[in-house]
């Protein structure tokens, strides 16, 4: 739903995991001179080909409770078991370029509390099987985790009226073309959709029935 325009707050991506959130923000940030990608601190492990200090800050539990102590994080959630925060410097001093933050449904209400400006855009998929296939293809989680993850995926779902857009990121260069459109302040344009809530609440109901009679399917 469009309910502001942008001004010169950052953009917060959010939507459940494999919808494709780092995807649409490393291809704006392709853009460095307007786009800026906020590297996340986490307590979570490196996957196979990720960077320390490129895809995230990988710190250990101590580390990542003294930033939260030192105040050095402009929100943090507990995602997946793991601990995740976004610095308060990824927000300041970007000269004039847009800061995009890829954060889940948690970390996004808190932006929007304590950052006015910030937009919020959440992103969903075309349909279920394309979650399904993207959360597998990503070939990195087990069975078990598809599935705790599909619960969470469920339950911010729930959250998609507190946005101000709803993208289906269904067609990739359509999706990166739309925030940029946001950016611009302009809206969304042809990909950016009213509410989105039934769209999510209908994503909700397949994945209540995937994960109860249909377990099986799941890939593992
Ligand atoms: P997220 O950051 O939301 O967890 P990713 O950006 O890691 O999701 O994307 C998950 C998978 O989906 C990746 O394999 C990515 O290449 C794929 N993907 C992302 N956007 C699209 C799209 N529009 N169409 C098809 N596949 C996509
Ligand atoms: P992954 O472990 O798959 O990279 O990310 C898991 C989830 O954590 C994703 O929904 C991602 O958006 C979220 N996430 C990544 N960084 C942050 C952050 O700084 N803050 C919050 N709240 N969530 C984050």
């Amino acid at each position: 739903m469009t309910r502001k325009l942008r001004e010169d707050g950052p953009i917060v991506l959010a939507g459940p995991t494999g919808v494709g959130k780092t995807t649409v923000a490393r291809a704006l940030a392709a853009d460095p001179d307007r786009f800026v990608f906020s590297v996340s601190a986490t307590t979570r492990r490196p996957r196979l080909g990720e960077r320390d200090g490129d895809d995230y800050e990988f710190v250990s539990r101590d580390e990542f409770e003294r930033m939260v102590n030192a105040d050095e994080l402009a929100e943090w959630a507990r995602v997946h078991d793991h601990l995740y925060g976004t610095p308060r410097r990824n927000l300041t001093g970007r000269d004039g370029r847009c800061v995009l933050l890829d954060i889940d449904v948690q970390g996004a209400a808190q932006v929007r509390r304590n950052v006015p400006s910030a937009v919020g855009i959440f992103l969903l998929p075309p349909s279920l099987e394309a979650l399904l296939a993207r959360l597998s293809g990503r070939g990195t989680e087990p069975r078990d985790e598809v599935a705790r993850r599909l619960r969470v995926a469920r339950d911010e779902l729930a959250r998609v009226p507190e946005f101000d857009h709803v993208l289906v990121n269904d067609d990739l260069d359509a999706t990166v073309e739309a925030v940029r459109g946001i950016a611009r302040g302009a809206g969304g344009g042809a990909g950016s959709m009213r509410g989105g809530s039934e769209e999510a609440e209908s994503l909700r109901r397949g994945i209540d029935t995937l994960l109860t009679r249909d377990f099986d399917i799941l890939p593992g």
